[in-house]
Formats: structure tokens, C-alpha cells, sequence
């Protein structure tokens, strides 16, 4: 995960809760990846230092478990680096130029200047991370498939061109999870200023919440209005699924006005976040167990990653 910003509700559905299903199934990894965000972010990276620190803070409150599973920061662990090196040796640039997530970022994104040759091998990086710690799945969205391809056929080439059988393909592990639009209707982003952030207070998470665009055609109170047309709904389903019944009766019914359900809302929002905000808060006055916990990490990670240098050095030297 990238630290480019708070975490939000989208970061907490779309991730974290399968993440933190997985540590039980799983020896999980998981990389605070700052290099990557370092690629799409140099002019303002004097603000990593915070982001990743604010979002260890919010792993660990959602139930990340240091005990269970590897946390640390990506650019702690050098021999991403080196790794990186090596496959961009052996990677095409026609299969990088391909990538459509490359050429998408390229056209939607103005506000930062990506022709750049680090961000142009990315998905170089994404290889070496996973192969570093040979992994045999990766959790990801369906949209990163390609991604995990390109992984797979680094993976081979390296094998191929030295004539071993030495990393084996990894998976995806495509977990479903609910499509949450930020408050104004569009994809939830920090650029476009929309999300609901997993350390708002309650009046933040309200006042966000109230400007929340609902069904067009509810104008007045006593009009009915359609739940399935309303992005409130959709949190009301995600979050609050025991209340969807009685959203739909005040709804269809113009029992309760807009105003009145999105304080409902917020409310629910808030028996989420509280809990967590609660564990928040707590670790917030000891940065010092928040930086062990990386510390630990990191040196777990270590064992294994040098541990794959050495081998891949032994095979291509
Ligand atoms: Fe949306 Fe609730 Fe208003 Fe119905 S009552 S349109 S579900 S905010």
C-alpha cells in the first residue's frame, strides 16, 4: 500500500478487512510502499516521513497483527532495490510501454509530470517485491491483473535465460470487495478530496456525510425517493446492513427526510470508527512501539529478501 495520504473507508473495505482475514491463513507480508509512492509523488516527498508513520498507526488499529504477519516499510528493506535492478535488466520495454495502467496514468493524471523513467518500471518494482519474498498469492483488485501478469512473465524470463526453475508463478487472490464511491459520487480519492478518512471525528464524518449527493428526484420531504439511486444507500448496505430494511421503508414511504437518514448514517459510520479511532489514539502517544513494530519487521523482512539476493546472485554470477 502506497502512504500517500490518510487512509479512508474505501482503503478499509477494499483492503484491509481481507488483509486482515488473511494473517490467519497466511504468512503475510505486508510493505509500506514507499518507493512506489515516491515515483508518482518526488515533489512532495517530505511528506512520507508522516504518512507512513500515520498509516502504520491505522494497520495496527484495524487489526494488522505484527505478531501474526510481517509489516514494514519498503525502502528499509534495500534489496527491493537491487532485485529491481536485476529484472529491469531483463524486462523488455515494449511489455512496460504496454501496460494499460501505465498509459491510463499517464492521460488522466495532469497535476504531476509521470514521464519519468522510474515510474515508467513500476511494475519492475511490483515484480521484485513479490518475488523477493517468493510469494505464492498476492491479494489484489481484479484492475491489477495485468500487473501480476507482467510479474509472471518476469518471473519466467529470469528462469528462462538462466535455464532454472528457480521462482515459481504467484496468484491473485481476488477477494470480493464492495465498490464504495467517495461522497460526491466519484471514485473515493484523496485527489479528488472526497473520502471519509478513518481518523475523522464525528463532526467531520457528519458534515462530510450531508454533503453527500442522494436520489435527484427527492426534492421535497414527501417525496418518495429510490434507495437503489442513492450513494447512501450503498454505505447504509456496506456499513449497516441490519438498518438497509428500514432505509428503504423511510425512503419509498417519504417517512424521513435526506437530512434525518444521513445522520443515521454518520452515526453508523461512527460505531465503525470509533473502535478504531480508539486504538488510534492510543498508539498515537507511543511512537515509540509504532516505530518497533517497524524495526521488527523490517529486520524479518531482511532475513528473507538477503536471503533471495544471495540465492539470485549465485544464479545469474
Ligand atoms: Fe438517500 Fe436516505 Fe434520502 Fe432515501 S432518504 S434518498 S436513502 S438519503
Amino acid at each position: 500500500m502506497r502512504p500517500t495520504g490518510p487512509l479512508h473507508l474505501g482503503h478499509l473495505v477494499g483492503a484491509l478487512k481481507n488483509w486482515v482475514a488473511l494473517q490467519d491463513e497466511y504468512d503475510c507480508v505486508f510493505s509500506i510502499a514507499d518507493w512506489h509512492a515516491y515515483m508518482g509523488e518526488y515533489e512532495q516527498s517530505k511528506s512520507l516521513k508522516a504518512y507512513i508513520h500515520e498509516m502504520t498507526i491505522d494497520w495496527l488499529a484495524c487489526g494488522l497483527d505484527p505478531d501474526k504477519s510481517i509489516l514494514f516499510v519498503q525502502s528499509r528493506v534495500p534489496e527491493h532495490l537491487e532485485l529491481q535492478m536485476i529484472f529491469s535488466c531483463i524486462t523488455p520495454l515494449g511489455w512496460l510501454e504496454r501496460n494499460p495502467t501505465y498509459k491510463e496514468q499517464l492521460r488522466e493524471i495532469s497535476t504531476r509530470d509521470l514521464q519519468a523513467y522510474g515510474f515508467l518500471g513500476y511494475p519492475v518494482l511490483q515484480a521484485a517485491d513479490i518475488l523477493l519474498y517468493k510469494a505464492s498469492a498476492v491479494p489484489i483488485g481484479e484492475d491489477q491483473l495485468p500487473h501480476l501478469e507482467l510479474t509472471r512473465e518476469i518471473s519466467r524470463r529470469f528462469n528462462h535465460i538462466n535455464a532454472v526453475e528457480y521462482f515459481q508463478d504467484c496468484d491473485a487472490i481476488l477477494t470480493e470487495t464492495p465498490r464504495l464511491l467517495g461522497v460526491d459520487g466519484r471514485k473515493m480519492s484523496k485527489s479528488y478530496n472526497n473520502a471519509i478518512n478513518l481518523s475523522d471525528p464525528q463532526g467531520v464524518v457528519l458534515q462530510k456525510v450531508r454533503a453527500m449527493i442522494t436520489d435527484p428526484q427527492r426534492v421535497r420531504l414527501n417525496d418518495p425517493g429510490r434507495p437503489d439511486k442513492c450513494n447512501v444507500f450503498d454505505y447504509f448496505k456496506i456499513f449497516s446492513p441490519e438498518q438497509t430494511a428500514d432505509v428503504c421503508d423511510w425512503c419509498t414511504q417519504a417517512k424521513k427526510g435526506c437530512t434525518d437518514c444521513k445522520k443515521i448514517l454518520s452515526d453508523a459510520l461512527m460505531v465503525k470508527l470509533q473502535p478504531l479511532q480508539e486504538k488510534r489514539k492510543a498508539l498515537e502517544g507511543n511512537p515509540d512501539t509504532v516505530e518497533d513494530v517497524l524495526r521488527q519487521g523490517e529486520q524479518k523482512a531482511r532475513v528473507i529478501a538477503q536471503k533471495t539476493i544471495k540465492e539470485v546472485k549465485d544464479i545469474i554470477f
